[in-house]
């Protein structure tokens, strides 16, 4: 069977992904940042339930680290012919106003050249005869813009979507898909990051579904994107925002 990469897959919508995919036989490279824990955590319910997973640890923004993640995969017998890019971070709700160039270059550092450097290393290996699929984790935020909370890693979004559609365009020759979904109110911690850990609750009835989204709702989409059920779709955004 084949390999596949989750970035961001010690916790919440990665987590899911990582959980899904093992189920689907592919064997999982887990990777996470900082919380190994988590990692060896989600590693071992896979490899519980009959599974094949291993924890890959990178700082998804920093180009040496990528690349030492990638000669890992390297050596699995696998190829890598899945990638989610998938770690993402926001921090503590503000107005534009208030934003710091510092806060601004982290967001777009771990959510933008993060999700570069993964994709320049995986089209590398996702060669023919096999090629490969990629989904990228945006966001509805990418669509509202998030004001009065973090603008910043709205336009982060944003600037995943156009890498989604110029990489799709790029390798679809290749044999490689590029898609990404755009999930909305997803109950996992992030919302903690932003400093408000109950958000989904308070703004959920907002929503035209009324509800949150499980990250097993998002995941079973980006598995769906890799699958050969979606052999024809490249370029697509999935959204998962309850209808918002
Ligand atoms: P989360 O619960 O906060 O988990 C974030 C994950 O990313 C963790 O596994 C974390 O690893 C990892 N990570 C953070 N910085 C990293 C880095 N520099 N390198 C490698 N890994 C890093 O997030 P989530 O809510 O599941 O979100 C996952 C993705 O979905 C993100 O791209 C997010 O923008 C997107 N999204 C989420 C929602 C939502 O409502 N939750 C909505 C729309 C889009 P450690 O634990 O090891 O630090």
């Amino acid at each position: 069977m084949a390999l596949a990469l989750v970035t961001g897959a010690s916790r919440g919508i990665g987590r899911a992904t990582a959980i899904l995919l093992a189920r689907e036989g592919y064997t999982v490279a887990v990777n996470y940042h900082q919380n190994v824990q988590a990692a060896d955590e989600v590693v071992n319910l896979i490899k519980a339930s009959g599974g094949k997973a291993f924890t890959v640890q990178a700082d998804v923004g920093d180009e040496a680290q990528v690349e030492a993640m990638f000669a890992r995969l390297d050596q699995q017998q696998e190829p890598l012919t899945a990638l989610v890019n998938n770690a993402g971070i926001l921090f503590t709700q503000s107005r534009v106003e208030a934003l710091s160039a510092e806060r601004i270059n982290r967001v777009l550092k771990t959510n933008v050249t993060g999700y570069f450097l993964c994709c320049r290393e995986a089209v590398k290996r996702m060669t023919l005869p096999l090629g490969g699929a990629i989904v990228n984790v945006s966001s509805a935020a990418a669509r509202l813009g998030a004001p009065f909370e973090y603008v910043d890693y709205a336009a982060s979004k944003g600037a995943v979507d156009t890498l989604t559609t110029g990489l799709a365009l790029e390798v679809a020759a290749q044999g490689i898909r590029v898609n990404a979904v755009r999930p909305g109110l997803i109950y996992t911690e992030m919302h903690a990051s932003g400093g408000e850990p109950g958000r989904v609750d308070r703004v959920k009835s907002m929503l035209p579904m009324q509800r949150g989204g499980q990250p097993e709702e998002v995941a079973q989409a980006i598995v769906w994107l890799l699958s050969e059920k979606a052999s024809y779709v490249t370029g697509s955004f999935l959204e998962l925002a309850g209808g918002k």
